[in-house]
């Protein structure tokens, strides 16, 4: 079978890598020439919304995927009336606006940290005065890897946050002061079967995903579980989803969804049964899911700017080298290293190690 990505980054370039074993082919379309998942299948090289590529996108492949929720809303609805398009436009929609997004948590009884829209400096005072500081201000659509945002902590610092993003849809949310991050990676298929990786816990510095470790069997992952699938079922979603929450005492505060294959589960490569990667792939292809359970404890870390020397990453036990053949550049995601370990115990040892090695 052949599947089109919209999109040829790293998360492409992994479910190639994770199809091209079962003998599924991939076509990308991309504007990037070097675009890292090319070398994997055909690229179409271009804009994410010119007409001509899309249509040979869409009549050259079985079903249709995006890799990110910045690709245009236009271009998956083009698509979606072509080719098996997954997740649906809905799903696209939802994610790529802060908004939304926060509003439909709110339909499904999803708690979210207190929030509010911003098109004014005067609306940002009437939100700072509702919700109190410190808040956090987002631009509704685009932002990633903590860009587009602005840490509130005092009334002074309103008006430097209204220069650096007014302008474009803004959204206010409170601080959470969480306890800890965690996500979960969700599942469903064509015809409506679900599944759920263990709860991922994440460890974020400047807005940037560094650690994700698997917590199988951790006390949130119920709650974790029906605040997702109430999204999967709402959106009539196909394909993987990731929600990332904030846990603040004996609650979960949703954060954010990505309707694709993510970062937090890239430990699903070495550490579950089946990967995101290959159970987003089964899901658009309409096969049966693989099963998502842990296969023992596992970490993923994030090589970020500049990929260390392989030999002493693979020196230590354990662990296994993912690299995206991206230049480097500063802040930019280059790879990751899985480490697997039988116990929490050895697992925060290899983490340890391996940071000292990357810092
Ligand atoms: P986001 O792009 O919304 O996922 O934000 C990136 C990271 O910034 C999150 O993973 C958190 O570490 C931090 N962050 C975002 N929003 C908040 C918030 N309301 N309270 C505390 N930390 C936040």
């Amino acid at each position: 079978m052949i599947v089109g990505i919209v999109g040829a980054g790293q998360l492409a370039r992994m479910l190639a890598l994770s199809g091209i074993a079962s003998g599924q082919r991939f076509v990308f379309l991309d504007p990037a020439p070097d675009a890292c998942a090319a070398p994997l299948g055909d690229h179409l090289c271009g804009a994410y919304d010119d007409p001509a590529l899309l249509d040979r996108l869409a009549e050259r492949t079985d079903a249709v995927t995006f890799e990110f929720e910045n690709v245009p809303e236009n271009s998956i609805e083009f698509l979606s009336g072509k080719v098996a398009a997954y997740p649906g436009v809905r799903a696209l929609a939802t994610a790529r606006d802060r908004l939304r997004e926060k509003t439909l948590f709110l339909e499904l009884g999803i708690p979210t940290p207190a929030f509010a829209a911003v098109d004014s400096l005067k609306q940002l005072r009437r939100a700072v005065r509702d919700i109190r500081l410190p808040a956090v201000l987002k631009t509704c659509t685009l932002g990633y890897d903590g860009k587009g945002q602005y840490l509130l902590r005092k009334n002074g610092d309103l008006e430097r946050a209204w220069e650096r993003l007014g302008g474009v849809p803004l959204v206010l949310e409170s601080f959470v002061n969480f306890d800890r991050e965690v996500s979960i990676i969700a599942v469903r298929s064509r015809n409506g079967e679900t599944a759920f990786y263990p709860l991922s816990e994440n460890v974020h510095r400047d807005g940037i995903l560094r650690t994700a470790r698997s917590r199988p069997g951790d006390p949130f992952e119920q709650q974790a579980r029906s605040y997702a699938e109430r999204l999967l079922h709402e959106l009539d979603y196909v394909g993987v989803m990731a929600l990332e929450l904030f846990q603040t005492g004996d609650k979960l505060l949703a954060n954010e969804m990505a309707p694709r294959v993510h970062n937090t589960g890239h430990w699903t490569i070495e550490g579950a049964e089946t990967s995101q990667f290959e159970n987003h792939l089964r899901a658009i292809l309409g096969l049966p899911l693989g099963g998502t359970a842990a296969t023992g404890h596992s970490a993923m870390i994030n090589l970020i700017s500049e990929l260390p020397d392989p030999a002493g990453i693979l020196a230590l036990p354990g662990t296994h080298l993912h690299c995206y053949a991206k230049m480097p550049r500063p802040g930019r995601k280059l790879g990751h290293v899985t480490v697997l370990a039988h116990n929490e115990h050895v697992l925060q040892v290899g983490i340890d190690q391996l940071s000292l090695l990357i810092e």
